[in-house]
């Protein structure tokens, strides 16, 4: 089996190669994302392993199918960068990781949300600098706040923990309420309820057709003063320009991204010798309660480890003739 490894990293290249100790694949790493100019280079290859990033459009899926492609491994739990349908047209089986570590991600938005609160970002600086004056850090109790969760699967109901043992009440909207979190005090409302009532909105749904820029200017106008917004999803679900419209008139309060809409161009690579052509992502970075990381959430140890081997398993099973619980055979929202 020849795998060609896509969008790979050191890292990438470290954990697969651990992981194929136990399936010995001939893997070959290439730097540049999967799109229509790239696909050429799977040639003579039977999967193609991909991130976040790589573009399966109809016309990339086409090249795969004649390149005579058997797999499509995603590295990764969302699929909205890939077009399900024209996969399924062209007979190529597509298996994913959903669930690599919830944690590493649940985890990293209580970072943010702690940062951007307690201003850690602005303190770690001021504190380099000899600068030990405190106007400008006050922050807030999470204890008693109430925090508007958007997507209770397996990251949002680990968000929807984790805030509860600060003391925080938890609102919910998913389009599948989860009964194990209504018993456990989460309180599901619509999305214009939730957005009236939260100190703090936090999304953790995938991004599909039906819910592109589900935080837009008319949810914005629902919204508390002061609100803290976060997105560790997927950039897509954010109006950026609304965001930027509500930062200037505070009527948000705190942002943080951990993904956003054009990352595709920007996120993943070193840029910090060139000028950055983004004007909107530049126009973020001049918000002093605005934190942005790189789509970094899920960058822990564990989950590159669960990736690494999921992902062989995933190509192992599909190879074998079995079936894969992680193959995408259907429209899952
Ligand atoms: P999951 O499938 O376990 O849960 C998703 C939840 O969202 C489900 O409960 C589902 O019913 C709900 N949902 C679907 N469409 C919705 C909608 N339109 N409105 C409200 N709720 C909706 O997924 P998960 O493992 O919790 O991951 C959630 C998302 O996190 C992924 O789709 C991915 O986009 C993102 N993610 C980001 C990173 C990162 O590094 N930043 C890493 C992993 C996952």
């Amino acid at each position: 089996m020849k795998i060609a490894v896509f969008s790979s990293k050191k890292y990438d290249r470290a954990f697969l190669e651990a992981a194929n100790k136990n399936y010995n694949y001939e893997l070959q790493f290439f730097e540049p994302r999967l799109e229509v100019k790239t696909a050429p280079l799977a040639l003579g290859f039977d999967v193609v392993c991909v991130f976040v990033n790589d573009r399966l459009d109809r016309s990339t899926l086409e090249i795969l199918a004649q390149n005579k492609i058997k797999i499509i491994a995603l590295r990764c739990a969302g699929f909205n960068n890939i077009d399900l349908q024209a996969a399924q047209e062209f007979n190529l089986p597509v298996v994913r990781v959903p669930a690599y570590s919830p944690y590493a991600v649940a985890e990293h938005t209580i970072a943010l949300i702690l940062s951007l609160n307690r201003k850690i970002h602005r303190a770690y600086h001021r504190i380099r600098e000899g600068n030990f004056a405190l106007d400008g850090l006050l922050g807030f109790d999470l204890n008693g706040c109430t925090a508007g969760v958007i997507g209770t699967g397996k990251i949002g109901q680990i968000v929807s923990k984790i805030l509860q043992g600060f003391g925080c009440k938890i609102i919910a909207y998913d389009l599948y309420p989860n009964p194990e979190l209504s018993d456990r005090g989460v309180e599901y409302l619509s999305l214009n309820e939730l957005a009236t009532n939260a100190d703090i909105i936090t999304l953790h749904c995938p991004l599909t057709l039906e819910n592109q820029h589900l935080i837009n200017a008319e949810l914005i106008t629902h919204m508390k003063p002061g609100v803290m917004l976060i997105n560790t999803s997927r950039g897509g679900l954010i109006d950026t320009k609304a965001v930027i419209d509500g930062l200037k008139s505070q009527k948000i309060g705190y942002l943080a991204l951990d993904v956003y809409e054009g990352e595709e161009s920007l996120f993943f690579e070193d840029r910090s010798d060139s000028i950055i052509q983004d004007d909107i992502f530049e126009r973020l970075l001049t918000f002093p309660n605005v934190i942005i990381t790189g789509h970094q959430a899920f960058f822990t140890r564990n989950a590159l480890q669960n990736i690494a081997e999921t992902t062989l398993a995933n190509i192992h099973q599909i190879q074998q003739g079995n079936s894969c619980p992680n193959q995408i055979t259907k429209k899952i929202y």
